[in-house]
């Protein structure tokens, strides 16, 4: 008989509150796109993706995830874009702050010593807020500010699986920032 691996679909993220999700639920259903809203429980900024895992390289992402610090990050949404490969429009912002770029290159870090092979594409920051789409128009918006101070990681589905979403853990985003590279 062939052990039983659990297997686990996970990603961590910024995750919004209740009051952003209401916005940016507003801001989606205005886009001038077609396709499929996002569930606004779903909302949030992927900052690292693992993808499937065992319960066991979960359990060290946890450990290892739990020592970062680092303080709430201030983002402006403030522009639509599309990913028509992947058929998602999102919410993006013009500027990536040095601290976010600094805990996305943390998480993935954290990732590669778990023991997870990541890949190498750059950091893309956004809010997925519809997919399937295939008719998109860019019109301009009038900015979001996202204080961010939670991030999380959650199961996507079930044993390795896409499927409803699940909250495994949430850090709070609170004391001195980050330290990115060539800071001290
Ligand atoms: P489903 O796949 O069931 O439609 P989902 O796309 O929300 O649901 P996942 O596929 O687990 O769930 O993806 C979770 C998040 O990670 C999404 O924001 C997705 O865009 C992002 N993501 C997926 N694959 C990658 C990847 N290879 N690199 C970076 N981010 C990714
Ligand atoms: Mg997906």
């Amino acid at each position: 008989m062939t052990d039983h691996i659990n297997l686990q679909r996970v990603f961590f993220a910024l995750w919004p509150d209740d009051g952003l999700r209401v916005r940016l639920a507003a801001l989606a259903r205005r886009m001038p796109a077609d396709g499929r809203l996002v569930p606004p429980e779903h909302l949030h900024l992927t900052l690292a993706f693992p993808g499937t895992v065992s319960s066991e390289v979960v359990a060290g992402l946890i450990s290892r995830a739990a020592a970062l610090r680092g303080a709430p990050i201030h983002l402006r949404l403030d522009h639509f874009g599309h990913f028509p490969g992947s058929r998602v429009a999102w919410l993006g912002s013009s500027k990536t702050p040095p601290e976010l770029q600094a805990l996305a290159a943390s998480l993935q870090r954290i990732c590669r010593d778990s023991g997870v092979r990541m890949d190498d594409r750059p950091f893309r920051p956004h809010v997925t807020l519809r997919r399937f789409v295939t008719r998109f128009e860019p019109v301009p918006i009038e900015p979001l500010d996202w204080w961010a101070d939670r991030m999380v990681l959650i199961e996507s589905g079930q044993g390795g699986h896409p499927g409803p979403y699940r909250l495994l853990r949430s850090w709070t985003l609170e004391g001195p920032a980050i330290t990115g590279p060539g800071s001290a």
